[in-house]
């Protein structure tokens, strides 16, 4: 991973969702975005390390994202082979939306297993879904990960204010992405978040910008949104999150907050 010489943050997109997979790998590294590529299953995380392989911008993270619990989580085992092979993890969480809720209980039971492994292991960095489920996903996190042990990314933060101080106090970073920088209800969270703990994702293919999925090179427009929504120049605050992705990368070499 090319830290110094990364120019943009994407910590949260699925390249292995688009068909072009190989060709975003690219544009990832000409364009020099650190790009945080998580994976969903266990299965597809070997694959995607081979196809990164050669990449000094894309970080393949190690995922098994709540919403495919209910048929997935036999693979927890496999989650468990693989982890002590990388520092990155993700997309995990909890989903407790209407459509996700049945399993819940097993996604509590996933996750509570994973935080406790990358608890003992030290040193991960950790991009996590929380939909209708942020105080679970903060108490989960201060039970089963003791002080610096890991560096959570909350991604796609849609909790409220008081939850965003309480995950920022806990050392939690927030990774902002288009679709919520469009929603006018969530201005004010955005703009309370503390500025040296906010990152940038495109969660491609997801999220859309332009009616298609977006990209890795999406990003810059982002940062400018972001830096309009924060009341700062553009190049200040792309600095600033340049600034947080190291400080982020830095903490997981240490294994320190
Ligand atoms: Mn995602």
């Amino acid at each position: 991973m090319n830290t110094t010489a990364s120019r943009w943050v994407d910590f949260h997109c699925h390249l292995d969702l688009y068909p072009e997979h190989s060709a975003l790998i690219k544009e990832c590294d000409s364009e020099e975005i650190a790009t945080f590529a998580v994976t969903t299953t266990p299965k597809a995380y070997p694959r995607n390390v081979e196809m990164a392989a050669n990449s000094p911008f894309v970080m393949v993270g190690l995922g098994l994202h709540p919403q495919l619990v209910a048929e997935r989580a036999g693979e927890l085992r496999l989650f468990e082979r693989y982890l002590d092979t990388t520092r990155f993890v993700g997309e995990i969480g909890l989903d407790a939306g209407s459509k996700y809720y049945s399993s819940f209980e097993e996604q509590q039971r996933v996750f509570a297993r994973i935080l406790r492994a990358c608890d003992e292991q030290g040193g991960k960095i950790l991009s996590i879904h929380s939909v209708r489920s942020v105080s679970k996903v903060l108490a989960q996190l201060e039970q089963h990960l003791r002080p610096g042990r890991a560096t959570p990314v909350l991604h796609w933060f849609t909790g409220t204010r008081s939850e965003a101080k309480r995950a920022a106090a806990m050392g939690c970073y927030f990774s902002i992405n288009a679709e919520m920088l469009r929603s006018p209800k969530s201005q004010p969270l955005i703009q309370s978040l503390p500025l040296e703990r906010i990152l940038t994702e495109t969660d491609g293919p997801f999220v859309l910008v332009d009616k298609r999925p977006a990209r890795p090179t999406d990003i810059r427009e982002s940062v400018e949104m972001l830096a309009a929504a924060m009341g700062a120049p553009p190049g200040i605050l792309a600095a600033q999150v340049l600034q947080n992705f190291r400080s982020v990368m830095a903490a997981e070499e240490t294994g320190r907050p």
